[in-house]
């Protein structure tokens, strides 16, 4: 008998008989002629979208097409930082509701993702810094979110080992969410995967989309590397592809693509217990299970589809990781990478329907996106099977830029970069 369920009897049972009865994860799907829904990206959201779409909302017929292998992208880049503390109205019930979910996943996908809410911690610096953290905490209590303002004194406890005194970026405080944490990024994926597999999702790697079918103005399915395939509604899931993938069905959209690296270094003694994040520049660090520290910074500023970054922006994040905790100074970073961020004009997503009949948008997610995938997935199938946005999802329009509804969590403006 294959294993097929995970469990600890799986497990006990397959080391008797030296592993032999694992089945694969997800088949190899081969494409077929139609679907009725056909996934572009086989990223987290894709994924994710593709196992709502059959579970939740009961729809057949279900492809996701993926260009590389499923994890390539960024739901494999990213640096696991999952969290809901956000302000606005339209972003905290969004996020708080992925929160939820994160929740529940392992369980729901019978996956160990490696949940793990050990607490996500914003520093502050300043009084004003202080206010503002302090405002955004009483959102998110207003809205039933975990939020916790710490002073020194309570910072000291948690993290002994940042630089308190620094002459430039004294840190006075700071915001926690003890609910956030991280979920390994690539399990995700994988979870995903194997879960829409088992209720009957084709999983097919290899694919990439190369053009999209119309018929009297209307989607009916995309040209790939492995031939045309039909479909009555097409969902683009493709993060950092997003304006050159919908640029083939003649659409211009309110993103700009620019790289974001991440870092690893060697594996250390357990070290950092939480997210911890620097107020005063671009630096968020965790500690994976295996011991090296993951950290990252900001994006580079140049708009490029290359998943490689360059070295001012390596500098820039060595700084501030050195301002913020200079006992790092001397670990080797073993790994570093680059992932392509979808920044949209208010650093907020989209989830929505596109001016072509049955082509349907999720992008947008600019280097938070991982946290969303969850409600992202839940979302985007509720808009793909019943024409209607998802309530939780409904300010994230795609033609909020022209109304006049942006919701810029960050007071940025229309500058993706700064986002
Ligand atoms: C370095 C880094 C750090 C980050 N840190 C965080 C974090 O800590 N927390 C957080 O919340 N978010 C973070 N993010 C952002 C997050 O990873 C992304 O917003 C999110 O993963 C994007 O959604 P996805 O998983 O669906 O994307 P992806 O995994 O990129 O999926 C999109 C897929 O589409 C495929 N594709 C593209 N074009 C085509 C085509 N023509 N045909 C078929 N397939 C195609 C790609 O190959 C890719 O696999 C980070 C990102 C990076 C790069």
């Amino acid at each position: 008998m294959a294993s097929d369920r995970y469990s600890i009897f799986s497990v006990l049972r397959e080391a008797l008989r030296g592993h032999t009865g694992w089945k694969p994860a997800w088949r190899d799907a081969d494409p077929k002629a139609e679907y009725d829904v056909i996934i572009v990206g086989g990223g987290g959201h894709g994924l994710a979208t593709a196992l709502y779409l059959t579970k939740v909302f009961g729809v057949d017929r279900i492809a996701v097409l993926e260009k590389g292998w499923i994890g390539g992208g960024n739901v494999g880049r990213n640096t696991t930082i999952v969290r809901s503390n956000y302000m606005l109205p339209g972003n905290i019930p969004f996020y708080e509701l992925a929160l939820q979910m994160w929740e529940k996943l392992e369980q729901e996908l019978n996956y160990n993702a490696m949940v793990s809410q050990r607490g996500v911690l914003n520093l502050y610096h300043s009084d004003g810094q202080r206010d503002a953290f302090a405002r955004r905490g009483n959102a998110m209590r207003l809205h039933g979110v975990d939020a916790e303002l710490l002073d020194q004194d309570a910072v000291r406890k948690m993290v002994p080992f940042l630089d308190f005194g620094n002459g430039r970026f004294p840190i006075r405080g700071g915001l926690l969410q003890r609910r956030g944490g991280t979920v390994r990024h690539d399990a995700v994926a994988w979870g995903y995967a194997r879960a829409a597999d088992r209720l009957g999702v084709d999983i097919v790697q290899n694919c990439e989309v190369k053009g999209f079918r119309f018929e009297g103005g209307k989607i009916v399915g995309v040209d790939t590397t492995r031939g045309p395939i039909g479909a009555r509604k097409v969902g683009l899931a493709v993060a950092g592809s997003s304006s050159r993938v919908a640029a083939m069905a003649g659409l211009r959209l309110p993103i700009e693509s620019h790289v974001l690296q991440a870092f690893v270094t060697e594996s250390i003694k357990p070290f950092i217990d939480c997210v911890v994040t620097f107020g005063a520049g671009h630096f968020y660090i965790s500690q994976s299970d295996k011991g090296g520290l993951v950290f990252g910074g900001d994006i580079d500023g140049y708009n490029t589809y290359a998943q490689r970054g360059n070295l001012p922006v390596v500098e820039d994040v060595c700084e501030g990781g050195m301002a913020l905790m200079p006992r790092i100074g001397r670990v080797r970073v073993l790994r570093h990478w680059g992932g392509i961020m979808d920044m949209s004009m208010d650093g907020s997503p989209i989830i929505d329907r596109t001016p072509i009949p049955g082509l349907y948008l999720n992008a947008g997610w600019c280097y938070g996106g991982f946290k969303a995938t969850p409600a992202s997935g839940l979302c985007f199938a509720h808009l793909l099977a019943r024409d209607a946005p998802h309530e939780a999802a409904a300010p994230y329009r795609l033609d909020r830029f022209a109304t006049g509804h942006a919701i810029d969590e960050k007071g940025m403006g229309p500058h993706p970069n700064l986002h």
